[in-house]
């Protein structure tokens, strides 16, 4: 069975390594971008979440941020979170590189968790690089729009996630893809994998000669290179595998 072969993998894992992205967070309440409800149905994120769109009227990107960020704020780790925490907590996996920007894993009890694409949690001027909290800034938004930096009264503060159009941070892409080198086993989760180069993470690990495991909701373009393949809900999967290895 597939969730006992990805729990043998595991089990013998000392530098295992979890790409994790919108999907593991679904089950938390936050929708996915990509996949059945994903909010690509509802408006174009590479619009609406570009630093050019930002850049060009902070009070529209902040519109649909708002909406997000209540959800995001008030979100709460679900199983699947824990799972992976107690995989690290019991030596398996080395770290969670995670494409997310909610701090569930954090939340979670992962101790080293890698934001390839930023942090959701924090928001900061770009005239004089204050920063404030992502709760402080949402609770001012009903009656500030654009919301303003409290030290300079600048009228640009942006979460500090990645947005389309902008570089990843240096420091920890490059931790990340060191740690998929040195894998012995590469765990992707709740991941589309059509977003690059974090899609490149699990393919470093595979050419180092790591096993791959997927649990996705939905076929992925890397399902033919893994060696388990899990089409369900991280919540519901990853919990058993733990349980597996637990005994
Ligand atoms: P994605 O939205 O492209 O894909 C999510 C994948 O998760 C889909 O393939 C879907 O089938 C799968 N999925 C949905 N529910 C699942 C569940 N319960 N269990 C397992 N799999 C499930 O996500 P992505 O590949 O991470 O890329 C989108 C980008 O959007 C990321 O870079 C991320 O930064 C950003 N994003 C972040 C959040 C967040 O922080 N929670 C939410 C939405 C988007
Ligand atoms: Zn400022």
């Amino acid at each position: 069975m597939t969730v006992q072969h990805a729990a043998e993998l595991l089990s013998t894992a000392r530098r295992g390594l979890a790409l994790t992205g919108a999907g593991v967070s679904a089950e938390s309440g936050i929708p996915t971008f990509r996949g059945e409800g994903g909010l690509w149905t509802q408006y174009n994120p590479i619009k609406v979440a570009s630093i050019e769109y930002f850049m060009a009227d902070p009070s529209a990107y902040w519109k649909v941020s708002k909406d997000r960020g209540r959800v995001a704020l008030a979100a709460q780790p679900n199983p699947g979170h824990r799972a992976l925490a107690a995989l690290e907590a019991a030596g398996h996996l080395a770290a969670v590189v995670t494409q997310n920007t909610d701090g569930l894993h954090q939340d979670s009890g992962s101790r080293r968790v890698i934001e390839v694409h930023g942090s959701g949690r924090t928001v900061q001027c770009l005239d004089c690089g204050n920063r404030e909290a992502r709760s402080e800034v949402q609770s001012r938004l009903d009656v500030e729009m654009p919301p303003r930096c409290k030290v300079c009264g600048g009228s640009f503060l942006k979460p500090t996630v990645v947005l389309f159009g902008e570089a990843m941070p240096v420091a920890a892409v490059q931790e990340a893809f060191g740690l998929a080198r040195q894998a012995d086993v590469m765990l992707v989760v709740g991941s589309s994998l059509l977003v690059y180069p974090a899609a490149e993470i699990p393919l470093v690990a595979l050419r180092s000669g790591a096993p791959m495991i997927v649990v996705n909701a939905e076929p992925t373009p890397f399902d033919k290179l893994a060696e388990v393949v899990i089409h369900g809900k991280s919540g519901e999967v990853l919990p058993e595998i733990v349980e597996l290895i637990d005994g």
